[in-house]
């Protein structure tokens, strides 16, 4: 049986989060060692017997390509800058938000990003304080400039299964954001809170009384994301959803999507406290 990031996260690594592998979590070690092909035995909290066992399946996954992503970032990097190339900058502002600052050949769309900001200029895309921006967040940034409609959020929600074209989408999306953020957060309400707030989330807790918690992020002006949390009780474990507007596909295609939806996951594990 091949091991997911899910596998790996819950069955092997220690969920202690103590940084020595160079990550800020378990979970964003995982996801580098299933699909950036990095040594399990970064992790040196693993008992050498399991972590040879394991490394002995990944090297047969990685072989397979299996959940391999670095050829595909590349791919879909490419592909998504062609796509954006053609875009004016001066054009950006009405269509997915933000305000042109520079001039003329220097010209820049900055963009709110969650909580900070982005700045879109003819030789890429970068945060506003320079730190990088990993290769999904460029993809579904240039696809958000490529494809961004006009249209504002209507405020009604979607869960991702109700957005067209999702069928072959809703196990990454179960695998690699609700299951492990549900997993990560399982009688943490205060934690997820705490996260939230961080990364720009708003409490909606009054629009969605039926969950635990709700919050609203703002990923991109016109992207708003809501997550609602069920928190585990005798009888049932905790639970994670997301909700989309309903003009989502306006703005991001529907593995962008998914995309933007896993780095809501590792801003929140990462600025998770403790
Ligand atoms: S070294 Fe990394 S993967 Fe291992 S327990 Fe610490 S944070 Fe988790």
């Amino acid at each position: 049986m091949p091991l997911s990031v899910v596998d790996l996260y819950r069955d092997v690594l220690p969920k202690t989060n103590c940084r020595d592998c160079g990550f800020a979590t378990c979970l964003a070690f995982a996801g580098m060692v299933v699909s950036e092909k990095l040594p399990l035995d970064g992790c040196p909290h693993i008992d050498p017997e399991t972590a040879a066992r394991c490394q002995k399946i990944l090297d047969a996954q990685h072989a397979a390509g299996k959940w391999t992503r670095r050829d595909m970032a590349e791919d879909a990097l490419v592909w998504a800058r062609e796509k954006a190339a053609s875009m004016a900058i001066e054009d950006l502002p009405h269509r997915i938000g933000g305000r042109l600052v520079g001039k003329e050949s220097n010209v820049e769309l900055e963009l709110p990003y969650f909580s900070g900001l982005i700045r879109i200029g003819r030789n890429g895309v970068r945060k506003a304080d320079d730190e990088p921006l990993n290769r999904w967040e460029q993809v579904f940034i240039y696809n958000h400039m490529a494809q961004g409609g006009k249209v504002n959020p209507t405020g009604r929600w979607k869960a991702f299964q109700e957005i067209p074209n999702t069928v072959s989408k809703i196990k990454s999306m179960r695998a690699h954001v609700e299951i492990p953020l549900a997993e990560r957060f399982s009688g943490k309400p205060e934690a997820l809170a705490e996260a939230a707030r961080r990364i720009g989330g708003l409490d909606k807790i009054r629009e969605h009384p039926s969950a635990d918690a709700a919050w609203r992020f703002t990923p991109l002006p016109k992207v708003p994301v809501m997550l609602l949390f069920w928190n585990q009780d005798d009888e049932f474990e905790a639970k994670i959803k997301l909700l989309f507007d309903e003009t989502v596909c306006e703005h991001l295609d529907i593995e962008s999507i998914l995309f933007l939806s896993e780095r809501l996951v590792q801003l929140l594990c990462d600025n998770q406290a403790g």
